[in-house]
Parts: structure tokens; C-alpha cells; sequence
């Protein structure tokens, strides 16, 4: 973790470091800004700067591509001089369900995280997401696990192993209410029951290992038991409405 004098600069000087575009916005004839998603930065705004003749950046100023960035810190502006693409995820923009779910993430991200904090393991997330769309597993489940993943790393997630009324493992079925799961010791209602299969298949899209995660979902089939849960998560956020 690099500690920053200033919550959105850098001292002055060359960085470069790799990272992907969350978010794009022209910025009146001078070029564009750049919304960077930096690994040891974390998200930081940059400029862009427009050239006469064509665009001097090509394709690796396009959101969702990866790249590595060199960038200058000068006393007033955060600068990109030159980039050179790692991945281009060109192959999610063949299926237009897979562009949707990435660019959901990207949506996402540019909304929750913070300018110049550090946020490295939501910058691993965010690759091993893409990576697994790009694989094909189902988009469905990979959503459900990006999301109840970003809520974990931001201390929102509800517990998928414990009841969040008496904190006892949930080893049979389940309810959902609104601060969480619990046990059936502690539900007063049938409502919103989760079977313990059920249970066991979002407890394993969500904490399995990326490469454990790629075999397994390309066998699963419940889309509409993700699409479900996502839901329910998706309430977690605090920001949502
Ligand atoms: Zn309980």
C-alpha cells in the first residue's frame, strides 16, 4: 500500500503502472479525461491530451481495454503520455450479453470505489471477472459472483456460512431477510426460503477459487437461481435505490 500525501496526487514525476479504463469523458477540444484504474494507485482521472493529426493513443484509451500506462504527475495536471495494450477483452464485444455484464462492472466500480485510494484486490477482482466471461462461463453466475465478491471486499457482503441473527452455521435450509440469511431456528416464516442445495451452489459460485470457479460453472444449471440471488445482493450496496 503506497500512503499518498494528497487523496487525488501523486508527487511530481513518471509513473507507470498497469490498470484498465473505467470511464471515458471528452473534455472540451482539449483531449479527453480518463477515469484510470491503476494497480497501487487505485482509481485516479488523468488527461488525455488530444494531437492535431489522429488520435495518439489508438485503442488503449477504449474502456474495458488493459493496459500499461505511462503517465507524468506535473504540479497542476495528471497526464497519460503513451500506453501499450496488455488485453483488449475484443472477444466480449462479439456477445452482447457479455459487453452488458462487463460494462455493469465498469458501471459499478466507477460509482463505489474511491479516487486515489488504493484497491488492489477490487483491481484483481475486476481482471479475474473479465477473464471469466472472456472463458464463457455463464454470465448469469459470474455477475452473482463479482457482486457478492465487491460487497465482501467492502465489508457489505451477507454471510453465506453463518445465521446474522445467532450466528450458527447454516447447514440446512435457509431464509433470506432483509439483514441477511438465518437459520431456521430463527425464522418465524416460510418466506423467502433458499434449499440447502441452493444454498451450497451460491455459497460455491462465490467463495470457490477462479480456476475451481471455471470448470464448475460451465456445468451449473440455474440461471434463474442466480439471477434471483443478484437481486437480493444487489440491496446490500448502500447506495442503491
Ligand atoms: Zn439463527
Amino acid at each position: 500500500m503506497i500512503s499518498l500525501p494528497d487523496r487525488d496526487k501523486l508527487p511530481q514525476g513518471s509513473y507507470s503502472q498497469i490498470g484498465t479504463v473505467l470511464q471515458r469523458r471528452d473534455s472540451y477540444g482539449d483531449g479527453q479525461s480518463l477515469l484510470l484504474f491503476l494497480r497501487d494507485f487505485g482509481p485516479h482521472w488523468v488527461s488525455a491530451p488530444a494531437s492535431k493529426t489522429k488520435c495518439r493513443f489508438g485503442g488503449a484509451i477504449e474502456p474495458l481495454i488493459w493496459a500499461e500506462f505511462n503517465l507524468y504527475q506535473s504540479p497542476t495536471r495528471f497526464y497519460l503520455q503513451s500506453a501499450e495494450v496488455k488485453e483488449d477483452f475484443i472477444s466480449l464485444r462479439c456477445s452482447a450479453r457479455k459487453l452488458k455484464a462487463a460494462l455493469k462492472f465498469y458501471k459499478r466500480l466507477s460509482k463505489s470505489l474511491l479516487v486515489g485510494h488504493e484497491s488492489n484486490n477490487i483491481l484483481t477482482l475486476l481482471w479475474s471477472s473479465m477473464i471469466l466471461l472472456k472463458e464463457n462461463c455463464p454470465v448469469d453466475i459470474v455477475e452473482y459472483r463479482f457482486t457478492w465478491r465487491l460487497l465482501k471486499e467492502t465489508g457489505l457482503a451477507p454471510s453465506l456460512q453463518l445465521c446474522v441473527k445467532c450466528g450458527s452455521r447454516l447447514d440446512a435450509e435457509a431464509r433470506w431477510t432483509n439483514d441477511g440469511l438465518i437459520c431456521s431456528t430463527c425464522s418465524e416464516s416460510e418466506k423467502n426460503l433458499i434449499t440447502s442445495e441452493n444454498l451450497k451452489s451460491i455459497r460455491v459460485a462465490a467463495l470457490v477459487s477462479h480456476e475451481k470457479f471455471i470448470e464448475w460453472s460451465k456445468s451449473e444449471q440455474k440461471p434463474a437461481l442466480y439471477k434471483e440471488e443478484l437481486k437480493r445482493l444487489v440491496t446490500f450496496f448502500t447506495d442503491w435505490d
